[in-house]
């Protein structure tokens, strides 16, 4: 019930009109198939009815209302075999317009549910696995496919057959036979699904232990050397054959419970048949039934069986389709953390003053992350943040960019406060050089226009030049065009984040947060970068989160912020000057350094 009316827009899609007239196509050539299906039967038994009495079809209802030139055995075999071919034609001709109007739906779910996954907040991110997240997406769609193809190709057509049998049955038999067919049908239905209610839970032991098995047989390889080390060879592959066996036995049961199920189905099945003809017989000694209506009645009784016989497979299926599914609405359901206010404005940057006022923040209850923080960074001015690793540094930039929202207090833009503005004109007017650049799996050129998609070739050079990439990028083989792997872990940490200054650059950003790198660069490779940083931060409002003092001599203001307070603030000079923290951080950076340098120098 909460999975139906999430799915029925994508099966009746209002603004495609071709794919709801193939929707009604496909009902129209599924309700022909099944009309030709129950016309097999009945030319079977015409055919016999033909041979054991010939020319008494003439005298019949249906005779009389057959072309006098079908009423010959051989002319009624040729329209047993027409009805036979039609009844597959035409379930491929409904399969293939109903897979149309599925393979739509499919595509409009993936889309919503991708886009709902990027809409969500950066906490919903951080607490999931990715992989889990997209193994989600790809059971719920692959669940609504395996529920459409069962409900379209199995659970309709055979309530239609079973219903459009019962008129045949009430015109060529009578109640009786109604009364015994539907009796087995339901005894059927109801012994299937409970016995596979069972062999669901024997399913499930059986591929837990195929799991165990594996992992133990993995985890054992992967520590092959240990197993060396400690001659535990025997033990290993004791402890493997041990979760094999569980497999073994659990394996076992699914093919008893198989062979179970199979017999009490063919069972119920074959006393329901054996009945019905029966009453043929007795029909036929009393002169109601022909021999044509006996063969008839076994020839109706097979076709049903074949639907019938899928049951448990498809019951089992669509269990396991609705978990998956279930699973994947209820992600559908998520609400964003962060939304948009009712009425957000636009963000309008002239300057780009940036103002914390009084602000309070925290990831968790019980544990404040940020305390009373104020600050401002005058439009084009340079702030820069120090202080001691977990202190809340890079906290600031989240807030700046609304991935969290705040406990208390305010942050402004140009006067606006940016609970208010739109989320999309607040992050396209604030640019970031990451401390730990991810690069997509694709090419140089790619990633650096991801700051502007669309942008021409010659500002991607640009880009690549001022932030002093562009020499590298072309003395490499494929040049612009080279794979940076996986994450961009084919390119140096140097080279991801002058990549990452180049598509900051791109973008063009009114205010800019430096997240210094904390892995040491190389003393050149830092340089350069120090060199393009200033120049990309030059008459934009930048924030620098910096960990080497000396890369922030120049900012007009620094803070040093401890234990999400700040705990001193002033220019360079004056916090030297003042003999606190800060000039302690100094002294000690300055001592490092100048080990730093001795030692290079001895090397
Ligand atoms: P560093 O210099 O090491 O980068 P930082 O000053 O930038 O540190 P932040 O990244 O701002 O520190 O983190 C501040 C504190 O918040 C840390 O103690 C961290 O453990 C915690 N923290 C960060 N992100 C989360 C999160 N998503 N959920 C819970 N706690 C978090």
């Amino acid at each position: 019930m909460k999975i139906l009316p999430l799915i029925r827009p994508f099966f009746w899609p209002a603004d495609r009109a071709d794919l709801r007239f193939k929707i009604v196509l496909g009902f129209v050539a599924l309700f022909i198939s099944k009309i030709v299906t129950m016309a097999v039967p009945y030319f079977f038994k015409f055919v016999t009815d033909e041979l054991t009495t010939p020319n008494a079809l003439a005298q019949t209802d249906w005779g009389a209302i057959m072309p006098a030139l079908m009423l010959t055995p051989m002319a009624l075999l040729a329209g047993y075999a027409i009805a036979r071919f039609g009844q597959v034609l035409f379930a491929q001709i409904r399969d293939v317009y109903f897979a149309e109007a599925g393979l739509h739906a499919l595509r409009a779910i993936a889309f919503q549910t991708f886009g709902h996954m990027h809409a969500m907040s950066m906490r919903f991110h951080l607490e999931r696995r990715m992989g889990g997240l997209s193994r989600t997406i790809d059971r719920g769609v692959k669940a609504i496919d395996t529920l459409v193809r069962m409900a379209f190709a199995n659970i309709v057509p055979t309530i239609l057959e079973l219903a459009l049998m019962v008129v045949a049955l009430a015109y060529s038999f009578d109640w009786r036979y109604i009364v015994v067919i539907m009796a087995t049908v339901v005894m059927y239905i109801w012994y299937t699904l409970f016995a596979s209610e069972k062999r669901i839970a024997i399913r499930k032991v059986m591929n837990e232990s195929d799991s165990e098995a594996n992992s133990k047989a993995m985890d054992s390889l992967i520590n092959f050397e240990t197993v060396k080390y400690f001659n535990n060879e025997v033990l290993e592959a004791n402890r493997f054959d041990k979760a094999m066996g569980a497999y073994e036995r659990a394996s076992v049961k699914t093919y008893v419970s198989l062979g179970w199920l199979n017999s009490w189905q063919t069972l119920i099945f074959t006393i329901g048949l054996v009945l019905c003809m029966g009453m043929t017989i007795e029909g036929i000694h009393s002169g109601k039934n022909t021999v044509g209506d006996m063969v008839m009645m076994n020839a109706l009784m097979i076709q049903l069986w074949f639907p019938l016989n899928f049951l448990g497979f498809f019951y089992r299926e669509l269990k396991q389709s609705t978990v998956d599914l279930e699973e994947m609405v209820n992600l559908l359901h998520k609400e964003p953390e962060i939304q948009d206010a009712t009425n957000a404005q636009v963000l309008q940057v002239n300057k780009g003053a940036v103002k914390f006022e009084n602000v309070m923040f925290h990831y968790e209850i019980n544990r404040p992350i940020l305390k009373h923080v104020s600050f401002e960074i005058p439009a084009g001015k340079t702030l820069a943040v120090v202080g001691s690793s977990g202190a809340g540094k890079s906290t600031l930039s989240r807030i700046m960019f609304r991935f969290y929202d705040i406990a208390g207090g305010n942050v402004s833009i140009d006067g606006q406060y940016i609970q208010q503005v739109t989320q999309d004109s607040l992050r396209a007017n604030i640019g970031i050089v990451p401390q730990d650049t991810v690069l997509f799996n694709d090419t140089i050129r790619y990633n650096i226009a991801y700051g502007r998609i669309g942008a021409s070739d010659s500002e991607i050079e640009r880009a690549a030049q001022l932030a002093q990439i562009d020499e590298f990028i072309k003395k490499l083989p494929d040049g612009y065009d080279t794979q940076v792997g996986e994450r961009g872990l084919k390119l140096s940490g140097g080279e991801k984040q002058r990549v990452a200054i180049a598509r900051t650059l791109l973008k063009n950003p009114r205010i800019l947060i430096l997240d210094e790198a904390t892995s040491a660069l190389d003393t050149n490779t830092e340089r350069e970068i120090q060199s393009a940083l200033k120049l990309i931060s030059k008459d934009r409002t930048t924030l620098v989160i910096a960990h080497r003092l000396s890369t922030i001599i120049d900012a007009d203001q620094i803070l040093v912020l401890e234990k999400g307070e700040i705990i001193e603030r002033g220019t360079h000079a004056q916090l030297i000057e003042k003999q606190g923290a800060y000039a302690q951080m100094w002294e000690h950076q300055q001592e490092s350094q100048h080990d730093g340098s001795v030692l290079d120098m001895q090397s």
